[in-house]
């Protein structure tokens, strides 16, 4: 990222404390975070009972926000943490205003809470009709996000979404104000990938037709691969238990990769450099690319996101899958490898518990 250095941090094993995890099995996983990082999430389970965090995600789209919240929730405390995406919540309200007395409910509440230049029936309007040429303002955010998460009741709280645009920043210094959180500590979680590993997850993703699980040919194969003679190429079955398995398949428009978003990336980077100028708050940096000549010293091989290749063996009928660590230039043109989610979720652990003082 441009102006701003994050620091890679250390998740390699000790001398001598070498083991092994797989982290794409969730059994595994969990091991790996009570090894790496078992007396900060013992902090952490033990602060939650009778605390709170809010915590702002902020990092480019498709930067693993997501991920990375649901991974620490999931390993840390499920029912004391909650991850809120501002998107999913306004995609959410497509529903809530085809039903006549959730809408009514909806509109009577923010009759009371939204103060701000649009007139309210405008945003509905453009909401209900999902009319981009009305943009949904700030104040309305502000408010449907506090609705939500006083839904919520009091729990701690990774914020994806917010803030989104530049005078979102300041609204996010007093946010914790404005849904009585005030004694709670807020912290700006700043995620660092490099565009061209955007690029790539995006390019190579597939999904299920039937069970919409995500994957990547390149990156994050499922275990059953199979080639078709036809097409001469190789496609992923899903292999989800709960999905009786289907051919995965490229989304329309993800052959552009970044292309069609790279307005909203150099928006978001512009974002961060803006949080990043901001005193009195307590800032955690992520970076999930190390600059290939420093990745034996930071982290363990399995860390590494490893890129799969693959050739049919024809006399055996079947195919044969290679890898090997993933080799991506960064934005300043170095070359990098990729961190798999979980080594980027201790260094995300740790750092909390820093901040927090516990
Ligand atoms: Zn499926």
């Amino acid at each position: 990222m441009q102006d701003v250095e994050f620091e890679v941090f250390k998740t390699k094993s000790e001398e001598g404390q070498y083991k092994k995890f797989d982290l794409t099995d969730s059994a595994q996983r969990k091991e790996y975070f009570e090894y790496k990082a078992g007396p900060e999430i013992a902090k952490l389970k033990e602060y939650l009972k009778d605390n709170t965090f809010i915590v702002y995600l902020l990092g480019k789209k498709s930067s693993g926000k997501g991920t990375y919240a649901k991974m620490l929730k999931e390993i840390v405390a499920p029912d004391k943490i909650e991850h809120l995406s501002i998107g999913d919540m306004i995609r959410s309200f497509d529903e809530v205003l085809r039903d006549p007395a959730k809408k009514e409910e909806l509109i009577e509440f923010l009759k009371q809470k939204y103060r701000g230049p649009t007139p309210l029936q405008d945003i509905i309007k453009a909401m209900e009709e999902r009319s981009t040429k009305v943009l949904l303002p700030s104040e309305l955010i502000l408010a449907l996000t506090e609705r939500e998460i006083t839904r919520m009741g009091k729990k701690a709280i990774f914020l994806d979404g917010f803030p989104r645009d530049l005078d979102q920043v300041s609204y996010s210094l007093f946010f914790k104000n404005l849904i009585d959180y005030r004694q709670d500590p807020d912290v700006f979680v700043m995620i660092d990938v490099p565009t061209n590993i955007i690029d790539q997850r995006v390019k190579t993703r597939v999904i299920c037709p039937l069970c919409n699980t995500s994957r990547s040919l390149k990156l994050l194969p499922t275990k059953k691969v199979e080639y078709d003679k036809a097409d001469k190429k190789f496609h992923l079955i899903c292999d989800n238990p709960a999905c009786t398995g289907a051919r995965m398949v490229t989304k329309e428009g993800d052959e552009n990769g970044i292309e069609p978003i790279r307005a909203r990336l150099e928006k978001d980077e512009v974002l961060m450099g803006q949080v990043y100028k901001m005193h009195g708050i307590s800032k955690v940096f992520l970076r999930n690319s190390i600059p290939v000549n420093l990745t034996k010293e930071y982290a363990d091989d399995y860390e590494v996101t490893p890129e799969f290749s693959y050739d049919w063996n024809e006399k055996e009928g079947k195919v044969d899958v290679a890898e090997q660590p993933w080799e991506v230039k960064d934005d300043e043109g170095n070359k990098s490898n990729s961190l798999m989610p979980p080594p980027v979720v201790v260094s995300l652990i740790k750092q909390l518990v820093a901040v927090l003082g516990i």
